[in-house]
């Protein structure tokens, strides 16, 4: 997958002011919003994009990482690219409108609301994906406001009602002797509006099961069981609150060649019996390139040398773990003759 050029991807120049930026990234944003483009996953995708580039461009730390380091950079410091952002910024420059309507609603802002539900999901990716950092793009089952009815509940054509039992306040009250009591409607359950004709897609609910396909950059150095938020990303609430978030938890799968502890990676080198008794320098894979190995003189089998730095990225740190190389000697089991010859000889001389 190519890097990405975040100047690019907003079409401007690399010295942008934050004036320009700013206006660049609000006419493709208004261009590629979702809602102008419903069922559209390839605006949906460049939403995505131009967002993600106008949230590293506008906050000065990340640019100056994403120009000195590029993506990379950024991945490596543990920036993580969510959902809320996208929104957030959209709605500090538009409004909640359209925030609201995706479930996205801002946090702690406004009206408090149930919050929608979290989600999990798992992911495997391999030692080398985990080393380097990846994007996986995920099938998920994401709940999404109604189609049918934009989320409302109420069948098209008609709109909830204000409730009767309690005109629209969403309480009640009730005498009992001197006291007045006041309690939640209970028809329309405090919502203040009742919904007359059910939507017939989600019976009134508002919400739908929506097979989505969600991209997901996993760090370098990840590990088993370590879990990636995408705030924002979980279910939507029915009640206009924020949506929950979605849990990615990583499995990195065995990789034949290196054992994995922490940072640290281990592998088993065989070496020739000469090597091991005089030295030697050995070159072997290494889970990003080709690594040099300096065997010392007198090395015994089952010996750990140690190539400091070799090993996994730190996740969200500098620097990598070290790979350490078990060795193993190798006796040869029917040597040719002059081999066998030389090993008489050696016999000959400790007598
Ligand atoms: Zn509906
Ligand atoms: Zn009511």
């Amino acid at each position: 997958m190519a890097p990405r050029d975040y100047y690019e991807v907003l079409g401007v120049p690399r010295d942008v002011d934050p004036d320009r930026l700013k206006k660049a990234y609000r006419k493709l944003a208004i261009q590629y919003h979702p809602d102008r483009n419903p069922d559209d996953p390839e605006a949906e995708e460049r939403f995505k994009e131009v967002s993600e580039a106008y949230d590293v461009l506008s906050d000065p730390s990340k640019r100056e990482l994403f120009d000195r380091y590029g993506v990379d950079g950024l991945r490596g410091r543990g920036y993580d690219f969510n959902a809320d952002d996208i929104f957030s910024h959209f709605m500090d420059m538009f409004g909640g409108a359209f925030g609201d309507m995706f479930g996205f609603g801002r946090r702690g802002g406004g009206r408090r609301a149930g919050r929608g539900r979290d989600q999990q999901v798992g992911i495997r990716i391999s030692l080398e994906e985990a080393a380097s950092g990846v994007e996986k793009e995920l099938d998920v089952r994401r709940e999404e406001p109604c189609s049918t009815c934009n989320g409302t509940g109420s069948a098209p054509g008609s709109s909830p009602e204000t409730c009767r039992t309690c005109r629209g306040s969403g309480r009640v009250t009730h005498s009992q002797g001197l006291f007045t009591i006041q309690t939640t409607c209970p028809h329309c359950r405090g919502a203040g509006r009742v919904i007359s004709e059910v939507c017939p897609d989600c019976a009134g609910n508002g919400r739908q099961l929506v097979e989505k396909k969600l991209k997901v950059r996993i760090p370098a150095g990840i590990d088993s069981g370590n879990t990636i938020r995408l705030s924002g990303a979980g279910g939507i609430s029915g009640t206009g609150g924020s949506s929950g978030d979605l849990y990615v938890v990583v499995e990195v799968r065995d990789d034949p060649r290196f054992r994995r502890e922490g940072d640290d990676l281990l592998h088993e080198a065989t070496i020739p019996a000469y090597d091991a008794v005089l030295g030697a320098t050995i070159r072997l894979d290494g889970i990003f390139d080709e690594v040099k190995v300096k065997v010392p003189p007198g090395t015994q089998p089952g010996d750990m040398i140690q190539v400091r730095g070799e090993g996994m990225p730190r996740l969200q740190r500098r620097g990598r773990g070290d790979l350490w190389i078990q060795v193993n000697v190798e006796i040869p089991k029917k040597p040719p003759r002059k081999v066998r010859k030389l090993y008489e000889q050696l016999r000959n001389l400790d007598d």
